[in-house]
């Protein structure tokens, strides 16, 4: 197929390195011949024909900045059929060749949904929580990890000189893999992640040692995504509990959308850079409803139904039928990488615990 135009959109929650990607999809393209023009508001602005012409000067001084140049939202519509239509009719009518779209799961459903009206998308990950099973990285975590150690380290000064305990509440619905890197990096006493069973009393026992050894400051930190029996945020209750425990005054903080912003570090805006140039190489080679992934420092892709089936046997959500469609060396290689997962944060888990 000759390409001769390109359309980038950002979609679902932002993370810091989207616009490094939009950047190198610009770059690319442009190098190739191919123009690029930017789709604003991820696919309810593909619905509403919200389409800005890009240059490569557009992108100029975009990659040390954090968000999204091309803005995002939510858009339901886009799962209808109505949707769907009037996103091709925006397609027809701009002459897009094919699409790339930066962001998490639901943005690749929507892309493969588009693949299949016949549209040549690739997917790319920017989502700050590192949850796309298929890939060792996704764009923003890194950023949103330092960003965490940057909130925790001037929270352990202030604990530190009242002699106080903080419980840090970090984004991860589904994934802990924030609280347990930043735990680890913050010298927490303890980590609470959906991923492996927390013990609670253990934890209480590390601290009423810590404290009879003279330690004045304690952090715990605890992915979002858990709940106690009530369905509340388990930190809440537990930094109460830690309170009437050891009788050292505890503090929750939910750090929240903060750790999203700010400028993407190194590390995102290298994975970003060289992922946004792999996704327009795989649009000009004929390739199309693929994901981009890491693994083991190289680039390599996946359909995006095999990753996003992948994520739901990883998260125990698979629903009968949903393998239908795999030859039995796909879900063998699922099976394997959803493994490899849990291992590595047992293991990771398993060396915090050590290092308490
Ligand atoms: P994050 O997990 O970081 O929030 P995300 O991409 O998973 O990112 P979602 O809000 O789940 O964020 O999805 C983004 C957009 O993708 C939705 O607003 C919708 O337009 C589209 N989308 C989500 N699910 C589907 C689906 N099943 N079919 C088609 N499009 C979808």
């Amino acid at each position: 197929m000759d390409f001769k135009k390109i359309g980038v959109l950002t979609s679902g929650g932002d993370a810091p390195g989207m616009n490094a990607v939009i950047r190198a999809v610009v770059r690319a393209a442009s190098k190739s011949g191919v123009k690029t023009v930017g789709i604003m508001e991820g696919y309810q602005g593909l619905m509403d024909g919200n389409i800005v012409d890009f240059s490569t000067g557009d992108v100029s001084n975009v990659i040390a900045k954090g968000g999204t140049m091309l803005y995002t939202a939510r858009a339901n519509e886009f799962k209808e059929q109505s949707g769907m239509e009037k996103a091709l009719k925006t397609i027809r009518d701009n002459e897009i060749d094919g699409i790339v779209a930066i962001g998490g799961d639901g943005t690749f459903r929507g892309a493969t949904d588009l693949s299949r009206h016949g549209v040549p998308t690739i997917g790319l990950t920017g989502t700050i929580d590192n949850d796309i099973t298929a890939t060792d990285y996704c764009v923003g975590f890194d950023t949103a990890m330092n960003a965490v150690l940057d909130c925790v380290d001037r929270l352990r000064d202030t604990c530190e000189s009242h002699a106080r305990c903080i419980v840090v509440e970090v984004m991860g619905r589904d994934s802990g893999y924030i609280a347990l890197q930043t735990g680890i990096a913050t010298g927490a006493i303890g980590i609470v992640i959906k991923e492996v069973p927390f013990d609670e009393e253990a934890m209480i026992q590390r601290i009423l040692r810590s404290k009879g050894h003279g330690r004045r400051s304690f952090v715990v930190m605890v992915a979002e995504g858990v709940r106690d029996a009530d369905g509340r945020p388990y930190g809440e209750g537990l930094t109460r509990r830690i309170e009437a425990r050891t009788g050292i005054e505890s503090r929750f903080n939910r750090l929240a959308h903060v750790i999203r912003g700010g400028a993407p570090t190194l590390r995102d805006r290298l994975a970003a850079s060289m992922m946004g140039e792999a996704a327009v190489k795989l649009l000009l080679d004929g390739k199309s409803d693929l994901v981009v992934c890491e693994r083991d420092s190289s680039i390599v892709t996946y359909e995006i139904n095999f990753a996003l089936t992948l994520d739901k046997m990883y998260k125990n959500k698979l629903k009968p039928g949903d393998l239908d469609a795999f030859s039995h060396s796909d879900i063998r290689q699922m099976e394997m990488l959803a493994e490899m997962r849990r291992q590595e944060i047992r293991d990771m888990y398993n060396a915090a615990l050590t290092l308490m």
